[in-house]
């Protein structure tokens, strides 16, 4: 098959021939047909994450049962899937807590590039292994994920809509919806409107929040965050104490809600000091390794009773969440086609980096035909 492999952090991927061997017992082989570019593909291309290499990326995609292995019966050939980027084994101590996506089984597969038998079902032509990405990889034209991690919807959703919910839209609209729980009438604050931080400002919408701020230091954010139902924008560079702008939309107050979507300590501090008492700070973005965060006013954090969570895969149960977003795409209430700006094809992956990496408005999607 065609794969786009990464040998090297920081250089442009190859278009390999990959070989990819059929499906081992419980995993099935997908022909993917929509894959997302996230914003962790590019951090991780950049070498701000583990990695095994060479290795074949992409994480949110979407695409056909083509082979099931034995053991399999959620799926059959021919069915359309969106892929989970976190496959749970269900019996491990995180499966049972109900927290999937710390499954033990596939944290370690993960960390080691591998399937959950510790092996790798891709190979290039001299033979040389190619490493698995968050058992996923579906920079490529098929993959092989474990039964939990592929979902099966109708076949009317679109490709491309469907790949975006294997990633941005559940983990932000998650983060909003499970992590934060925004009611009606709730004032809330998001920093970084990529594909994520517009999938948390839709679900904030969806909750029936009253005041959406986005915070953003790309300009054109502002007229993107108004197409998507954001109330204000809020620029850091032109804004000299972005928290005291948070406040001054927020009865002097402080928001009800904040959502760290970029990963940068200078981001999470003002949303700290952005919220108020008892309020909720959702750290959603993927910081890079080692970055630390400092907490402004500690003192004033537990005086004032805030709350800090970690969000991720926005707290999902991917199998039950990916059902209930499409659910409300199929009725008009996640205008989801909204997140897709340009659809490119495989050969064109590392441009596609390219626009990420400088700030691209809504997701690009690699389409396969
Ligand atoms: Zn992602
Ligand atoms: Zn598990």
């Amino acid at each position: 098959m065609k794969a786009a492999v990464m040998y090297e952090a920081g250089k442009d991927m190859v278009i390999e021939n990959v070989t990819i061997d059929g499906p081992k017992h419980g995993e099935v082989m997908v022909r993917v047909t929509a894959a997302g570019v996230c914003h962790s593909d590019l951090s991780t291309w950049q070498g701000k994450g583990a990695l095994k290499l060479p290795c074949i990326l992409g994480h949110e995609a979407a695409g056909v049962v083509e082979k099931i292995g034995s053991g399999v019966d959620r799926v059959k050939k021919g069915d359309h899937v969106v892929l989970s980027w976190a496959p749970s084994c269900g019996r491990c101590f995180y499966c049972q807590a109900r927290l999937p996506t710390q499954c033990e089984v596939y944290g370690r597969a993960a960390s080691n590039g591998v399937m959950w038998d510790g092996t790798s079902r891709l190979r290039l032509a001299d033979g040389r292994v190619v490493h698995h990405f968050t058992t996923q990889s579906s920079f490529a034209e098929y993959c092989i994920m474990p039964e939990s991690g592929v979902v099966p919807i109708s076949s009317s959703i679109p490709a491309n809509v469907a790949a975006l919910v294997g990633c941005a839209v559940t983990t932000g609209f998650g983060a909003a919806v499970n992590d934060c729980r925004v009611r009606p009438g709730d004032s809330v604050a998001i920093w970084g409107l990529g594909g994520v931080g517009l999938s948390a400002l839709m679900g904030a919408k969806l909750s029936g929040a009253e005041t959406l701020i986005v915070v953003d230091p790309n300009p054109r954010k502002g007229e993107v965050g108004t197409r998507f139902g954001a109330t204000h924008y809020i620029n850091p560079k032109e804004v000299p104490d972005v928290p005291d702008a948070v406040r001054q939309l927020t009865h002097g107050r402080g928001a009800d809600a904040a959502l760290e979507c970029i990963g940068k300590s200078a981001a999470f501090e003002q949303a700290v000091l952005s919220i108020r008492g008892g309020g909720i700070v959702a750290l959603v973005g993927q910081a890079p390794r080692g970055e630390a965060f400092t907490l402004p006013a500690a003192r004033a954090l537990m005086g004032q009773q805030k709350r800090i969570v970690g969000s991720h895969y926005g707290g999902a149960v991917p199998e039950q969440d990916f059902i209930r977003i499409l659910g409300l795409y199929d009725s008009g209430r996640l205008p989801l086609d909204a997140l897709v700006g340009k659809t490119v094809a495989l050969e064109d992956i590392n441009a596609a980096f390219r626009a990420l990496e400088r700030g691209f408005d809504t997701r690009q999607v690699i389409a396969f035909d």
